[in-house]
């Protein structure tokens, strides 16, 4: 599955993006977070980027196609990817084409995630991320709960910290950059006959069961908890019904047809003694 999840900044494309990795083990690629992570390890990469990320604009094409073709390229991406954060633009949508298609691993599917202007600027207001593991919170919508509490790298509970770009005037810039460049990708994705657009305001769970749906895999839309939950449920289940279902399909012979063979096969069975002891006995005799 190699998917595009299309949306302005706090559609929700990192934490869909996230809940996809859990259910379908893929990696999540965020042009964002590669680009955080090497301003925070201060390569070149990152002090090159920096400065356009703290402005809320585009950095440079060059730079982030570099880090696409990389990531790409890594054995973890065979079965996959989603990528969050990129395209951003037409010339890097048609620089992703070019590369998927000399890879021969073309795009299945383009998601949009919609959500209204006004909601945008509430959920980046209330947006945290893990300084550790990069898990992504909203102290509104999806605050830290009883099973999320600790954080997976450090063992403590996360440590919520807020995006620099996140307050407010680079958001404004940051949805302004979004309306002019990346915007036009919707009529580039649907031309192209990948588009698929959900609504992605309400409930988290809600926008997961509409984006599984939009990609043909209702499976996805349940967590992996209450997947097993819903398993080991069936399982209990389904025991008298299986039995029914094999006696219908032939495969096991309903209990009156059951204990008749098994009476035959005893009888044979006894006749076999029967018989194999008269001849022992008949060889007996003979020997005499
Ligand atoms: P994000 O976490 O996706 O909101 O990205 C944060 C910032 O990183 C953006 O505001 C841009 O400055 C930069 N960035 C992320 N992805 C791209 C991209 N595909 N092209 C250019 N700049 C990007």
């Amino acid at each position: 599955m190699r998917i595009v999840l299309l949306g302005a900044p706090g559609s929700g494309k990192g934490t869909q993006s996230q809940r996809l990795v859990e259910r379908v083990h893929i990696p999540q690629i965020s042009t964002g977070d590669l680009l955080r992570s090497a301003v925070a390890r201060g390569t070149e990469l990152g002090r090159l980027a920096r400065e356009a990320m703290e402005g809320g604009r585009l950095v440079d094409d060059s730079l982030v196609l570099g880090m696409i073709r990389e990531r790409v390229g890594e054995p973890d991406t065979r079965r996959g990817f989603i990528l969050d954060g990129f395209p951003r633009n037409l010339a890097q949508a048609h620089a992703l084409d070019h590369l998927l298609e000399s890879l021969r691993r073309p795009l299945d599917a383009v998601v949009q995630l919609e959500v209204d202007y006004k909601e945008l600027v509430r959920r980046l207001a209330g947006r945290r991320s893990c300084a550790d593991c990069g898990r992504v919170f909203n102290l509104l919508t999806s605050p830290p709960g009883p099973d999320s509490t600790l954080c997976p790298k450090t063992g403590h509970p996360h440590r919520l910290v807020q995006r620099p770009d996140d307050n407010e005037a680079t958001v404004a810039e940051r949805l302004r950059v979004y309306d002019e460049k990346t915007r036009p990708l919707i009529d580039f994705y649907r031309a192209r006959g990948l588009l698929q657009v959900i609504d992605a305001e309400g409930d988290v769970d809600a926008v997961t069961r509409r984006l599984a749906k939009a990609l043909g895999e209702p499976a996805l839309a349940k967590s992996p908890k209450k997947k097993a939950a819903a398993k080991k449920k069936a399982v209990a289940k389904k025991k008298p019904e299986a039995r029914k279902t094999a006696a219908k399909a032939g495969r096991r012979k309903p209990a009156a047809k059951r204990t008749a063979a098994a009476s035959v096969r005893k009888a044979r069975a006894a006749a076999k003694v029967r018989h194999t002891a008269r001849r022992a006995a008949a060889a007996r005799r003979g020997k005499r």
